[in-house]
């Protein structure tokens, strides 16, 4: 008999996994087992991906905040080896977890070689393959099942169900200025319109349940009527949807499955703490993974910038996992650039929510910084950036225009210029103080 993470717990047992998150992120193995037996802290670790080459991370408010890199190949666009090359950027760059969302080409082959090269949780949207070569109207029950159990074969840790849209929800849609966003949701919204019955994934879901226990796939309860203008933003559509994602939370708990939840989308800035404690209340603490969330609707170009911005508001409020948001977003699919940019754009969200949050040592590398920045350390300065990689190349241009070659010899940059460096004149200042030189002025 198979167990996950959730049994394993629930015995008081400390698993290899508990026990290893618990050492990198600093904490006693003891509290992070207790937090995973609660249901407040996963770990996506599918039984398979374990054997081969998936290091264990964990989900929850006790750990560093984290975050999700989104690939895949569309159906207009993309090869294996672009979404490959995207995912060693991601992965370059300091993403948590990889979620494939391929909706075009060999979709098993794609994915099959995405996880071979990924040791992060690696998620996936399996009705998306279920609708492959044929109409959403024509799935039924028994293609779900099987392509959920395919995808739980090949290793995928965490699976988007969105089983919380229900036929009842759809009336409340009508006033919507965007309607139905999640590509999830408008597809079995429409499957439920067509055949006038519930929501498969709901009617079904003890089935799921039970593939899901077998590999150790956690949940991300997916949210399909999340808003996808800030108008529509905590609506009615939304929380009744969350209030079914409450109870599916529970459901599937029982049954000795992880779960995470799916939340929002575009909020107004004012709006995320509400819906950060409404969503803890709901589901009982269950993780809460959040896409962006995006506070204003007029930056087309710069959304990973307006997701970062909601991504440290709901960090701090209550969220555990930040999807990212490219600056591509709502305009195509993302290059390499925009995948670099999105995935640093929410580690900066993660991380200043994690310093607010006042997490043990969240702050150090900060102190380290700005330590090197203080002494005109610029090799420690840019290696302890986010990115360092940005950061050594815009230097490097500054070193270019006054004249210097070799960074530790830079003793202040373009910025303000020599006379004008802060840094420099704040040296001096403290010999001063310290009684140990006169001023020196040129
Ligand atoms: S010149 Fe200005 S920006 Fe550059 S190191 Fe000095 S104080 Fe900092």
């Amino acid at each position: 008999m198979m167990t996950t993470q959730l049994q394993i717990a629930g015995t008081g047992k400390i698993s290899g996994q508990v026990e290893f998150v618990a050492g990198i992120e600093n904490l006693d193995a003891e509290f992070v087992r207790s937090e995973l037996a609660a249901g407040r802290l996963v770990i996506p670790a599918n039984k398979l991906h374990l054997k081969t080459n998936l290091t264990p991370a964990g989900i929850g408010r006790i750990l560093t905040t984290k975050i999700n890199a989104n690939l895949g190949t569309s159906s207009i666009r993309s090869t294996i080896k672009a979404e490959i090359e995207k995912m060693r950027v991601a992965i370059d760059a300091g993403a948590d977890a990889i979620m494939d969302l391929s909706t075009g080409g060999n979709l098993d082959k794609t994915r099959e070689q995405l996880l071979a090269k990924c040791p992060l949780p690696f998620g996936t949207v399996p009705i998306y393959q279920a609708i492959e070569g044929r109409q959403v109207e024509d799935i039924d029950n028994k293609i779900i099942l099987e392509v959920v159990e395919k995808q739980a074969r090949q290793g995928v840790d965490f699976f988007t169900i969105h089983a919380g849209v229900l036929r009842e929800h759809l009336p409340l849609l009508k006033n919507r200025v965007a309607g139905i966003v999640s590509r999830g949701g408008a597809l079995l919204a429409k499957w439920m319109l067509y055949h006038n019955r519930q929501n498969p994934m709901y009617e079904m879901f003890d089935d799921l349940c039970d593939i899901m226990v077998e590999y150790d796939v956690c949940f991300s309860l997916g949210d399909g009527l999340r808003p996808g203008a800030i108008a529509d933003a905590t609506d009615k559509a939304q929380i009744a949807e969350l209030r079914t994602l409450g109870e599916l939370t529970h459901r599937a708990q029982e049954r000795g499955c992880q779960v995470m939840v799916e939340g929002p989308g575009h909020v107004p800035f004012n709006q995320i703490q509400y819906n950060m404690e409404l969503q803890e209340q709901i589901c009982n603490g269950a993780p809460f993974y959040v896409l962006g969330p995006l506070v204003t609707d007029i930056a087309p170009g710069y959304d990973h910038i307006t997701s970062a911005i909601g991504g440290t508001a709901a960090a701090f409020y209550g969220a555990s996992f930040l999807c990212y948001v490219t600056p591509r977003e709502h305009l195509g699919l993302p290059n390499t650039d925009d995948v670099r940019a999105g995935v640093i754009a929410s580690k900066i969200a993660a991380h200043a929510a994690d310093i607010a949050r006042g997490l043990k040592g969240a702050a150090e590398r900060d102190r380290k910084l700005s330590t090197a920045r203080a002494n005109l350390d610029w090799q420690t300065h840019l290696a302890q950036s986010l990115d360092p990689q940005t950061a050594e190349r815009m230097h490097k241009e500054a070193c270019k225009e006054i004249g210097v070659k070799e960074l530790p010899e830079a003793d202040y940059c373009t910025m303000c210029g020599k006379q004008w460096c802060s840094v420099r004149t704040n040296k001096e200042i403290r010999k001063m103080i310290d009684g140990e030189a006169a001023p020196i002025t040129k």
